[in-house]
């Protein structure tokens, strides 16, 4: 596999921009080598600028439940395009995307357009303080919810601590106010509400956890969660960054029944492009500027071309509630790949699989945290990412991330992923 002119680039890169990359986790830091350029994608495919084909299963992170550039986005954003790309002042496809979300999603009533993840967990949280008059918050470990100071914090040294900074720059009276709590462990976050009494604002959690990997919930994690919340006056906030508009039409509320007093959502609401939202209960929201008091702002925010691109992609799943069905076919086709491959090779490894978003742990143990993921061994997953990329196999550049397989993945995708996984596995896997 030829990289040279990704090698040049990335030699550039570096020059310019820290690391090379706008976003670290593109550096593949965690597995070593140089970054792929991507040139182009298409459906299941991607194209670097060296000319090699990949089949993709990142989509981007999360929002390319479609795969790439579906003809129903393009033209969406050919449209848009011939109009203006922005205005600064209300646009009818915002209305229009905002109403689709309240409709689809089930705890939402009022919803607010920002542009990324990161903004809609963090301004989520502002509106949650602001409601309760309270300060501090509950994360799990293991949970991303983007970049936020207040959310790059790290669990202190006994159970009881307050947080400290996980990044330089994060002030510890920031860190203070973030209280971490172990995933699937009901009990951790009791202690913390009971240590914190009336001082707790929210509890912010990935419905299904997808930055450790994919971790899903317990039976009854997150029914215990929403009752622990509304018996102690604590917004419950599901970041469905990942899960909204993946796991259903309606997010990982609607699959789990649980439904959450605020909503974070990202990636796939954007088509593509960057879009992040927020939303839930009508008198929470009713305190956001210009009509209460709480402010929130966005130059870009409601961006019509981004707009454009989330609108068609909502419309379609709308319109096509069995692409729900089909995506579990295929992840489920996969699922069972994986584990005759393991099987085959008598090897031991954790799948987790929620819908279509999965990890292979390379860990014998079961994997339900933080903790338990971290027992992966990540040498053997770089070797296992490099030899699948060489065989034309795009997977994420860390063993902490979840892969994704589109609806764009056809059958003959499969089953080359899996026939290459057991080639690879058997090669790596001593
Ligand atoms: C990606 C992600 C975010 C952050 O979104 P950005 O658009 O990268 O800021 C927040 N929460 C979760 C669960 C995510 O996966």
């Amino acid at each position: 596999m030829k990289l040279d002119y990704s090698e040049k680039l990335f030699e550039q890169a570096q020059k310019f921009i820290p690391g090379g990359v706008n976003s670290p986790v593109r550096a593949f830091k965690a597995v070593g080598g140089t970054p792929l350029f991507i040139k182009r994608g298409l459906g299941s495919r991607i194209l670097d600028v060296d000319g090699n084909e990949y089949i993709d299963f990142v989509g981007s992170w999360g929002p390319h439940i479609f795969g790439h550039l579906p003809r129903f986005v393009k033209s969406a954003l050919i449209e848009q395009l011939e109009n203006g790309t922005s205005f600064g002042a209300p646009t009818i496809q915002e209305v229009r995307l905002a109403q689709l979300i309240c409709e689809m999603v089930p705890s939402i009533e009022m919803v607010r357009l920002v542009n990324s993840g990161t903004e809609a967990t963090m301004s989520a949280i502002r509106l949650a303080r602001a409601y309760t008059k309270r300060e501090k918050i509950i994360k799990f470990a293991g949970c991303y919810h983007g970049h936020f100071d207040g959310f790059l914090v790290s669990a202190g040294s006994g159970a009881l601590t307050f947080g400290v900074p996980s990044s330089p720059g994060v002030t510890t009276s920031v860190a203070k106010d973030t209280l971490i709590a172990r995933y699937n462990d009901i009990d951790s976050v009791r202690l913390l509400i009971e240590e914190n009494p009336d001082q707790i604002a929210a509890i912010i959690v990935e419905p299904v956890a997808g930055n450790m990997g994919v971790v899903p919930p317990k039976q009854n994690f997150l029914s215990a969660l929403r009752k622990i919340c509304t018996e102690n006056n604590i917004l419950l906030i599901f970041d469905e960054v990942i899960t909204g508009f993946r796991l259903s039409n309606g997010g990982a509320q609607k699959i789990y029944g649980v439904l959450p007093d605020l909503t974070a959502l990202g990636k796939i609401i954007g088509g593509g492009l960057p879009v992040g939202a927020f939303g839930g209960k009508r008198e929470i929201m009713e305190l956001l500027s210009p009509i209460g008091p709480v402010y929130q702002a966005g130059t870009l925010s409601g961006n019509p071309l981004a707009v454009s691109a989330g609108l068609a992609v909502l419309k379609f799943i709308q319109d096509n509630p069995t692409i729900y069905t089909s995506l579990e076919q295929k992840a489920s086709l996969l699922e069972e790949g994986i584990k005759e491959n393991l099987k085959r090779l008598g090897l031991n490894y954790s799948l987790n699989r929620v819908g279509s978003m999965m990890t292979l742990f390379f860990t014998d143990k079961e994997v339900v945290d933080l903790e338990t993921a971290m027992t992966s061994d990540t040498n053997l997953y770089a070797k296992y990412f490099h030899k699948m990329l060489e065989r034309g196999i795009y997977l994420p550049c860390s063993q902490f991330e979840a892969f994704f397989v589109s609806y764009s993945h056809t059958e003959e995708d499969l089953k080359y992923f899996l026939k290459t996984q057991f080639e690879v596995l058997k090669e790596v896997a001593k």
